[in-house]
């Protein structure tokens, strides 16, 4: 049984109606498949419809992402997922909901007809759609933490399963992440729905307390150790909770009071950020379509930590 919503994610959807009469792509084959990921199920059904690109090609996209995942929550987040690839019309993948069910999730993303292997190997949206399994359901209101989470993780999680290169990762942070800033008449998080805010806005969020997490536990905790916990406690998308009492469980997590006093200062009001100088204690400093990592910058161990995790960067000498 589904419940009645689902997360729409169509950050980069773009329409595109199938055009049968030039399609000169081979129909996939209709498949059902499974494999098991620790203690979890993942079963993936490609749909009957024109692809140009094979099942196995399409498994191999989905180990990819099931394997971030995995890397960053050290665990795939419930125990079943039924992942439904729908073939559709133009290049690249297409837009994805994710659904909880009784035993686990249900992903529905759309593949285009003329996908190749080389537009699969930079997808961010399975990913995306896969870590909304590791958050419980959350009120209307509350759709930015959903959304603001699954774009924060997304590239940590690749870069940690080592699918997405760091400095991509963090020229796309530092290039995007100040659409999420209030603009005038901002009402903060919990009343500004536009898409910006609730995407980049809720990755704002995410970003400020992954900094402060690991700011008052010397790099020993971040937001991972957080979004860990509550999914460690039966947080995930199967579970309706308040969202103040998912940041209480993540703040036990970490044993540091940040998501709660931060969700305080940012749910109703704009809430002014620097990010330029964050680019600059964090060694940060974007050149042309990439960026350099400036190792003696203020926050340098900090970035590594969060890119890596504290425990791997402790464990890699970078501190
Ligand atoms: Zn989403």
């Amino acid at each position: 049984m589904f419940k009645l919503s689902g997360i729409a994610c169509a950050a980069a959807l773009v329409c595109g109606a199938l055009n049968l009469t030039n399609s000169r792509s081979p129909r996939a084959t209709e498949m059902t498949t499974s494999y098991e990921v620790g203690k979890s199920r993942i079963t993936v059904h490609v749909d009957s419809g024109p692809l140009a690109i094979s099942n196995e090609d399409l498994m191999q996209w989905v180990h990819w992402a099931s394997e971030s995942v995995t890397t960053y929550y050290g665990r795939f987040p419930v125990p079943n997922l039924d992942l439904r690839i729908i073939p559709s019309g133009g290049a690249g993948v297409r837009g994805g909901k994710t659904f909880g069910e009784n035993d686990g999730g249900l992903i529905r993303i759309h593949v285009g007809s003329e996908t190749k292997m080389a537009g699969l190997q930079p997808d961010w949206m399975l990913t995306h759609e896969m870590v909304h399994l590791a958050f419980p359901s959350m009120a209307d209101n509350h759709h930015w933490i959903e959304e603001g989470i699954a774009t924060y993780v997304e590239p940590i999680a690749r870069v940690r399963a080592g699918h997405l290169d760091a400095h991509e990762m963090w020229f796309e942070l530092a290039h995007d992440l100040h659409q999420g800033l209030p603009e005038p008449g901002d009402k903060g998080l919990d009343n500004t729905h536009t898409w910006a805010r609730t995407y980049w806005g809720g990755a704002i969020f995410c970003f400020l307390a992954d900094l402060e997490i690991h700011s008052k536990t010397n790099n020993q905790k971040g937001l991972d150790d957080a979004l860990r916990g509550i999914v460690n406690a039966g947080g995930d998308i199967r579970r309706d909770w308040q969202l103040t009492k998912a940041l209480r469980v993540g703040d036990e997590a970490t044993g540091v009071s940040v998501l709660v006093p931060l969700y305080d200062k940012m749910k109703d009001q704009p809430y002014e950020v620097d990010l330029p100088a964050m680019w600059r204690d964090l060694g940060v400093e974007r050149t042309g379509n990439t960026v350099r990592f400036i190792d003696s910058a203020p926050l340098a161990k900090t970035r590594d930590a969060i890119t890596y995790g504290a425990a791997a960067s402790t464990f890699s000498g970078h501190n």
